[in-house]
C-alpha cells in the first residue's frame, strides 16, 4: 500500500464506487479520466483529478512518476453494447488501441499492476448457467471483443514482461452508494434499472421491456445483478492478491438471476405504486440469461458480496434516482 493507485475512468459509475472505497481502506489514489462519459463531482475533492486520455502516453507516465503510483485500476472505457455494434472503430481505438498505450506508459516506467474492468460481455450466449470462468469465451458483441482482446493483451504482457493483471468479468451493476452522493448517471442511459426507476419518478413515461418470449419462466431475460459496492471492494481485494499471485481472472456477480419482470414488481414494492411498462421486441444481441458462478472470487479473493438482496439494491437506487443531479 506504500504507492499511489492510478484509478482511469475514476469519474464513472464503478470507478467513482472504488475511489471511495480505495480512500476508506486507506490508499492514496489519482484519477485519470477525460471526461467524456465521467462527472467532476463523482470524484472527491481531496483526490488529484488528471483530465486527460489513457492513449496519452506522456500524460500517463508524468502522472505516475509525479503522483508515486505503483499500481493501476483500469475502468476506461466505452461500455455500450449496441453503440459497438454500429461504431466499432471507436471501441477498438478507445477501448483496445488506449489500454495497449496505457500498457506502455505503465512499462516505460515500470508499473507493473493492473486491475482490469472486463464483462460477462466476453462469454457470449452462455452454454450453461451458472457461468464460470472456464466457459467458452465467444461474445456476441464488438464490446465484449474489445474486452477480450484486452484480457489476451494482459496475458501476453504477463508472460514476456513480468506484467501482474487481474481481470475482473461484471454482471450488471446496479445501485449506488448508500448516502454516498454517487451513483449511475449514464447519457444516454440504457440500463434496465435506472430505466425503471426514471419510468417510477415521472422522468420518462415508461420503461420497454426487451422481449417477452424467451425460453424462461416468464419470457423476460434473466440478469445477475450485483451491488456496485460489492464491486468495488473485489478491486480491493484484487490489488491485494497481485501481492500474492501474477495473474488471475474472476466472475464478478451474486450467482442469482432476476427476470426484467421481476426487477420491475420488486421495483414496484420499492417505489411504492406501478411502474408504467410497455412489451416490446428483443434487443439484438440479448442471451436469455446471464448468471454468474462467483465460487471463485469467493474462494481465492475472499470475496464476500453483502448487498446481495434485490430489493435493497433497488432501494439504493430509488435514493439516488431522486437525489441525483439532473442533467
Ligand atoms: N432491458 C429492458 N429494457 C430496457 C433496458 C434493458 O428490458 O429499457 C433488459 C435487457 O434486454 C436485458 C436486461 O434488461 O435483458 C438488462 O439490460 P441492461 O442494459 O441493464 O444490461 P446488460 O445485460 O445489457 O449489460
Amino acid at each position: 500500500m506504500d504507492g499511489r493507485v492510478l484509478v482511469t475512468g475514476g469519474a464513472g459509475y464503478i470507478g467513482s464506487h472504488t475511489v471511495r472505497r480505495l480512500l476508506q481502506n486507506g490508499y492514496k489514489v489519482v484519477v485519470l479520466d477525460n471526461l467524456s462519459k465521467g462527472h467532476t463531482w463523482a470524484v472527491p475533492l481531496e483526490v488529484p483529478l488528471v483530465i486527460g486520455d489513457i492513449a496519452d502516453i506522456g500524460l500517463v507516465a508524468q502522472t505516475i512518476r509525479q503522483l508515486g503510483v505503483t499500481s493501476v485500476i483500469h475502468f476506461a472505457a466505452f461500455s455500450l453494447v449496441g453503440e459497438s455494434m454500429s461504431d466499432p472503430r471507436a471501441y477498438y481505438s478507445n477501448n483496445v488501441a488506449g489500454t495497449l498505450r496505457l500498457l506502455d506508459a505503465m512499462r516505460v516506467t515500470g508499473t507493473s499492476c493492473i486491475v482490469f474492468s472486463s464483462t460477462a460481455a466476453v462469454y457470449g450466449e452462455p452454454a450453461r448457467v451458472p457461468i464460470d470462468e472456464d466457459s467458452v469465451l465467444h461474445p456476441t458483441s464488438v464490446y465484449g471483443r474489445t474486452k477480450l482482446a484486452i484480457e489476451g493483451m494482459l496475458e501476453d504482457y504477463a508472460a514476456a514482461y513480468g506484467l501482474r493483471y487481474i481481470s475482473l468479468r461484471y454482471f450488471n451493476a446496479a445501485g449506488a452508494d448508500p448516502g454516498g452522493g454517487i451513483g449511475e448517471v449514464h447519457n444516454p442511459e440504457t440500463h434496465l434499472i435506472p430505466l425503471v426507476l426514471q419510468a417510477a419518478s415521472g422522468r420518462r413515461p415508461f420503461v420497454e421491456v426487451f422481449g417477452t418470449d424467451y425460453a424462461t419462466a416468464d419470457g423476460t431475460c434473466i440478469r445477475d445483478y450485483i451491488h456496485v459496492s460489492d464491486l468495488a471492494d473485489a478491486h480491493i481485494l484484487a490489488l491485494q492478491s497481485l501481492d500474492k499471485q501474477q495473474k488471475g481472472v474472476y466472475n464478478l456477480g451474486s450467482s442469482q438471476g432476476f427476470s426484467v419482470r421481476q426487477i420491475v414488481s420488486t421495483a414496484e414494492g420499492v417505489v411504492g405504486h406501478p411502474i408504467p411498462v410497455v412489451e416490446s421486441g428483443r434487443r439484438s444481441g440479448d442471451p436469455a440469461v446471464l448468471v454468474a458462478s462467483n465460487v471463485r472470487a469467493r474462494a481465492e479473493l475472499g470475496w464476500n458480496p453483502s448487498m446481495t438482496d434485490l430489493e435493497m439494491i433497488l432501494r439504493t437506487a430509488w435514493e439516488w434516482e431522486q437525489n441525483r443531479p439532473r442533467t
